[in-house]
């Protein structure tokens, strides 16, 4: 018997992501579908002061509206020469929803008078699992490096040509997406999820 659990999300990649990471860790009988696969319901906006609480509030939702067992996740970059910022708000740093280029535009120009030393940042990725009436499991992945002075690379999106990964000399805009995924904060948020999702698959 297959468990159907929703992915709160119609980005074609975190679904073929989540699919993956199950595969190859040998988790059998869920099947992940997406937004598209589910009659349409109200999504809130995103306002929580912490990934944790908009990828909690995204599940709950999903959960509720679906039935299903509900993942969904929020991310973001956190930048520690601006006090952890831009955070939450990394989507519309620069004013309009998801645009890239002027976000990390203002990012730039922001650190512009900030030392090598000093230009530390983390991709963070929340991902929340909620069962309908029943468990919540939230969990946090964190990718650590620093942030580039100019953008490098045309992979990736979001600040990936500014996030040179520590140990790395290439910005995440310069790895394959296999590459990132094995890496990113995406990736290591969804591998400590597995346990809780093949406990939906043996109930
Ligand atoms: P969301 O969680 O899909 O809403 O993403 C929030 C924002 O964080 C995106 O619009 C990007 O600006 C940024 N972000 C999240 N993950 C990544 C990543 O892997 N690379 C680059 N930017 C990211």
């Amino acid at each position: 018997m297959m468990t159907r659990v929703l992915l709160a999300s119609r980005n074609a990649k975190k679904l073929k992501e989540l699919r993956r990471i199950l595969e190859v860790a040998g988790v059998v009988g869920i099947e992940i579908v997406g937004l598209d696969d589910v009659p349409p319901y109200e999504e809130a906006p995103e306002t929580g002061a912490t990934f944790e609480e908009n990828a909690v509030a995204k599940a709950r939702d999903g959960a509720a509206a679906t039935g299903l067992a509900c993942v969904a996740d929020d991310s973001g970059i956190e930048v520690d020469a601006l006090n952890g910022m831009p955070g939450v708000l990394s989507a519309r740093w620069s004013g309009g929803h998801g645009e890239d280029g002027a976000n990390n535009a203002l990012l730039l120009a922001q650190l512009g008078d900030v030392p090598d030393e000093r230009r530390g940042a983390r991709f963070v990725s929340t991902c929340a699992l909620v069962v309908p009436g029943g468990r919540e499991t939230v969990v946090r992945g964190e990718w650590p490096g620093s942030i580039n002075r100019a953008p490098v690379g045309d992979g990736g999106f979001g600040y990936d040509p500014l996030f040179v990964p520590d140990g790395a000399t290439a910005t995440a805009a310069q790895l394959t997406p296999a590459e990132k995924d094995a890496v990113s904060h995406r990736g290591r948020a969804l591998k400590l999820l597995l346990p809780a999702l093949a406990a939906l698959a043996e109930d």
